[in-house]
């Protein structure tokens, strides 16, 4: 666990995320799939917190668990110094107001039947933040201005758009409602890579503006590490290395850390400490005794496969799970 910020915007404490699955007559598979299981961080006003992993490891569930999109079975939310994990309601809702997110695929989340201008305006509507008419479509204007759309755009539909500007119209809903966080959950891997950095860059910039603090979710570290000032490193449920971005991805700790590392050429290099990762992250509904990456790991001893390691300090900001980090 990093030391605590000082002025933490949102604290997440011990979270717990668990799904029954297997109820269905037709499903074989029965049990718990601990999603999230046991997360710990904070993220400052501002600041950009990467969160990374394979498909499976449960960092959308993480995002979309402290937004309040999902329920939850443990732990503690705590956004601008309240415990939101049990709010409801009226208070919920005002407290949407400051906590948005943004998906991988805007085309799915875009209500195909309105107009772009509709759909900007929705939050506005919904938050009471601009009743008037008019005021509604100035605000759309500058919103589609800030992401880089033009005024008459507004008029157009969805369809029309490609997936970077499709993107942008799904970052001007976000900002719609001026929130102080929004979790980017995979926002630029669908996208072209000369399309994925525009993205990035649009988002660095708004955040410069606008002072928005960004979970930002991606599987692609080089991504993550050109707009992220930390990185959390999740398998299996469990954040297993924590570090500011550019110690993270230079001097990684973790095997697994360093195995993700190793595959992004870009980062990696041809590093004498490169861990190749075999197989597929096993399933959630047997999770490994011991470390939960003992099966995969090169450099697994006899207490891996029976001891848990706790996620502790190795350096100053820098904290990892692994029995082998000094
Ligand atoms: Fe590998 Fe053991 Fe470290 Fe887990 S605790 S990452 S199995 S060396």
């Amino acid at each position: 666990m990093n030391p605590p910020l000082a002025q933490p915007l949102l604290e997440v404490r011990d979270l717990k995320v668990h799904f029954k699955v297997g109820q269905g007559a037709l499903r074989r598979a029965k049990g718990w799939v601990r999603a999230v299981d046991g997360v710990s961080f904070s993220l400052a006003a501002g600041e950009t917190l990467g969160l990374v992993g394979e498909s499976g490891s449960g960092k959308s569930t993480l995002g979309r668990a402290v937004l309040r999109l999902l329920a939850t079975n443990a732990g503690q939310i705590r956004f601008e110094g309240e415990d939101i994990t049990h709010l409801e309601g009226d208070r919920l809702r005002e407290k949407r107001r400051r906590f948005q997110i943004v998906f991988q695929d805007p085309i799915g989340s875009l209500n195909p039947s309105l107009t772009v201008g509709e759909i900007v305006a929705e939050p506005l509507r919904i938050h009471h933040l601009a009743p008037d008419r008019e005021q509604r479509r100035n605000r759309v204007e500058d919103l589609l201005k800030a992401v880089g759309l033009g005024a008459g755009d507004a008029a157009r539909y969805p369809h029309e758009f490609s997936g970077g500007q499709r993107q942008r119209i799904g970052i001007a809903r976000a900002l719609a409602v001026e929130p102080r966080l929004i979790v980017c959950d995979e926002p630029v891997s669908a996208l072209d890579v000369s399309i994925q950095a525009q993205i990035v860059n649009l988002l660095k910039s708004l955040q410069a503006q606008f002072g928005i603090a960004y979970l930002f979710i991606a599987h692609d570290l080089a991504v993550v590490e050109h707009i992220s000032q930390r990185i959390m490193v999740m398998y299996l449920g469990k954040i297993v290395e924590c570090a500011e971005a550019r110690s993270l991805c230079r001097q990684p700790r973790h095997p697994y850390t360093k195995a993700l590392i190793s595959a992004v050429p870009r980062i990696g290099g041809e590093s004498a400490d490169r861990v190749v990762l075999s197989g597929d992250v096993p399933s959630p509904l047997e999770l490994p005794a011991g470390c939960r990456f003992h099966p995969r790991c090169p450099f697994a001893e006899a207490r891996c496969r029976v001891e848990e390691p706790p996620l502790r300090e190795i350096s100053p900001g820098h904290t990892a799970a692994c029995w082998l980090v000094e």
